[in-house]
Parts: C-alpha cells; structure tokens; sequence
C-alpha cells in the first residue's frame, strides 16, 4: 500500500550524482504502489522529443518502475511543463492535473507543484498565464529543438536577474492561497514541491487540524514522503535509501 511522493529533482546533464540518486530510487519503489513525481523531475524538458542525455535514461528508468506494476503519477512543474502524451507513451506514468486529489493509503491529499500557490509573485504568475496558453505549446513544441534550448536559456537568464531584486516573501506560498486550494478539493492534507522550502506545516483550517507539507528540493535538501498504513513520513532520502 506504499506511497512515495518526490519534488524538485531538476536532473539534468550536470549533476550524474542526482541522477544516480534517482536510479536508486527507483529500484526502492519497486516494492512500493505508487510512486508521484510532483513536479521539476526535469531541470529543463522543452517538449516530448527532448531526448538529450539523460533524458532517455530517467524515460527508461520510469518505463522499467511502470512495467512491474507501480504506478507512476507525475505533475508538471515550472521547468517540464510541456510533458505530454509522448512522456505518458515512453514512461507508462500518467501526468495528473496541477490540482490532484489523490488517497495516499486511505488519506485524502491535495498534490501540487505549488507555483501557483506563490500569488505575491504576480510577475511569474503573468509567464505562467502566458505559456500555458494551449495554442502557443505546440507551436513552440514544432520549432526545432536548438531554437527551444535558447529561448529557454534567454528566458532564465532574464528570470534570475529579476529574481535577484524579488523578495523572498514572493518565492513562497500565501496562506490565502493554500487554504483555498485545500476547501476547494475538501482535504485537510496538502503537499507540495517547488518552493524548496522543506517542512511540515500544521496549522487550523476552518476549526479543524491540518497539515503542509513540503517536499525538498534536490540540490541538497533531497527528501521523500513515505505513506503507508503508519501514516505520513517525511524522510531524506538518504536515509530512505
Ligand atoms: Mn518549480
């Protein structure tokens, strides 16, 4: 009945030891039921064709996970956005909308990235809007690949040298946010990647208890979230594996 939920593990050409991290991982959820992947699995996927290294490996490694029985549930974040059915196709996950109400053995749950519970950050919020527009993906998506890769790049670039002058109140969550968020699918549990924040938040919503929480990002801050019949464990990952 195991569930493990992951964020923000950007894997990416640079970092082999992330990427090593992830292969393990992957053979530990093997005994498990469900394995979510809540956003940023990728530090930069500008379309299902993007199969530069190690792309295919993590694609390969998921398809493995998937062919033994586990299911693979993954949410876009700010940097894979643009996964789509040829991701579903080569991995056997199935992407789950921005707002997935999920059980996590028996406990009612909210899954998020969590970018769109930063609304003080109405900057990102506006990009957001704009590239989410569904017309606009798929003709990014057909300009060749070399293209993509320095749009993407010019696009960062500008983002890290506002972000420089953005405070940090901005890069979080707003409490307003979270609680509409969590009464709109009725959940007193909510987790959420992406601010790379780790913790466990507990606070009242509406007279009642209720939990945050918020998985690590893997820059350093690697964690897992381990539900099963016990309840929720928030672990690093190191320890897990
Ligand atoms: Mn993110």
């Amino acid at each position: 009945m195991t569930a493990l939920l992951v964020s923000d593990l950007h894997l990416d050409e640079a970092r082999p030891e992330k990427l090593a991290l992830f292969l393990r991982l992957l053979e530990r959820a093997r005994a498990c039921r469900e394995l979510y992947i809540l956003g940023d699995l990728f530090q930069l996927w500008l379309g299902d064709d993007d199969l530069r290294p190690p792309h295919p490996e993590i694609l390969q490694g998921l398809r493995g996970l998937s062919e033994v029985g586990v299911r693979v549930r993954v949410q876009r974040g700010n940097h894979d956005f643009l996964m789509g059915r040829g991701f579903c196709r080569a991995t056997g996950a199935r992407l789950l909308p921005d707002e997935a109400r999920v059980e996590l053995a028996g406990v009612p749950a909210l899954l998020m990235h969590g970018d769109t519970l930063c609304t003080l950050d109405r900057e990102y919020q506006r990009f957001r809007r704009f590239t989410r527009i569904r017309p606009l993906q798929p003709l990014f998506t057909a300009m060749p690949l070399a293209w993509r890769l320095r749009k993407a790049a010019s696009i960062r670039d500008q983002a890290m040298t506002r972000g420089r002058n953005k405070a940090p109140e901005l890069m979080d969550v707003t409490r307003e946010a979270v609680a509409g968020a969590m009464r709109r699918h009725g959940v007193r549990l909510l987790v959420h990647g992406h601010t790379h924040l780790p913790a466990v938040h507990r606070f009242e919503l509406d007279g009642a208890p209720a939990r945050r929480i918020v998985l690590g990002d893997w820059f350093g801050n690697e964690n897992v979230l381990v539900c099963d019949e016990g309840g929720q464990r928030l672990l690093p990952l190191g320890e897990f594996l």
